[in-house]
């Protein structure tokens, strides 16, 4: 690969006060990859979400979008710049209802025709948010409150999309929709970094991936090559 990539982390580290969350990791994306981020609880996965998100400053190293550094741009800005997250736990604003949730998503564009083109997109991929835009979010179940928060998420026209743990808590059924969606905005040519507890769901989807561990990336490779890792079957795919 000799193209610049859409995402690069160099030597980055992160720390909550005097505790190192993040200490120094190294990670690329390109262009119209799925690479995800596996890890066990307390890896350091969320807090490295954020910090490309801009939610969180980084302590050392530098953040590149597109080959410039974003390491001190503010979170709007660089969702202005295509950076979307879909933060653990959804976000969703739990009072508004689903199509102002979805709406809020394209509050920085102001291409209306674009718009209203994206929320039948979603709409499409989506029909059990398009059965509920006028229900009020928060009496929504879990998965729906997920895939609102991803149709959301995909009103802002990403080019790279964060994606922290979108299975967790959901039935299988309800999992598998959202991985068919992930599927389908990478073939149309996403970007998508995915955070995931699932780890084989995630390594069967993803080109490549990487595993964190205590604040550091211990194993990098692809999809296969992790999944067929006796290392990571061991610790990450619960076999012995
Ligand atoms: P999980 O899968 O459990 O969400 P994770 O890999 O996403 O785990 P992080 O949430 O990034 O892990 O946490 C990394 C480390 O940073 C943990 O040791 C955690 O306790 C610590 N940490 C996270 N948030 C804070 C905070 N606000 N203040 C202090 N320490 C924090």
């Amino acid at each position: 690969e000799n193209k610049t990539p859409v995402l690069q982390l160099k030597d980055v580290q992160i720390a909550y006060g005097q505790i190192q969350a993040v200490k120094g990791i190294d990670l690329e994306l390109h262009s119209g990859e799925l690479v995800c981020l596996i890890g066990a609880n307390g890896a350091g996965k969320t807090t490295t979400l954020n910090a490309i998100s801009g939610t969180l400053p980084i302590k050392s190293g530098d953040l590149l979008m597109n080959g410039s550094s974003i390491a001190a741009m503010p979170a709007h800005l660089r969702l202005r710049q295509g950076l979307a997250l879909v933060p653990e736990g959804r976000g969703i604003f739990t009072r508004l209802t689903v199509e102002e949730n979805l709406r809020m998503g394209a509050y920085i564009r102001n291409d209306k025709e674009g718009i209203e083109a994206d929320l039948e997109r979603v709409y499409t991929m989506l029909p059990r948010v398009k059965e509920r835009l006028a229900q009020v979010a928060g009496t929504l179940s879990g998965g729906e409150q997920q895939m609102v928060a991803i149709g959301r998420a995909l009103l802002s026209r990403p080019k790279l999309l964060l994606l922290d743990e979108p299975s967790m808590g959901l039935a299988p059924l309800v999992v598998e929709k959202i991985f068919e969606v992930i599927q389908t905005v990478v073939q149309e040519g996403m970007t998508i970094l995915l955070v995931e507890q699932n780890a084989n769901l995630a390594l069967e989807f993803a080109s490549r991936g990487y595993v964190m561990d205590g604040g550091r990336i211990t194993i990098a490779g692809s999809g296969q090559e992790l999944l067929n890792d006796p290392k990571v079957r061991s610790a990450y795919l619960g076999e012995e």
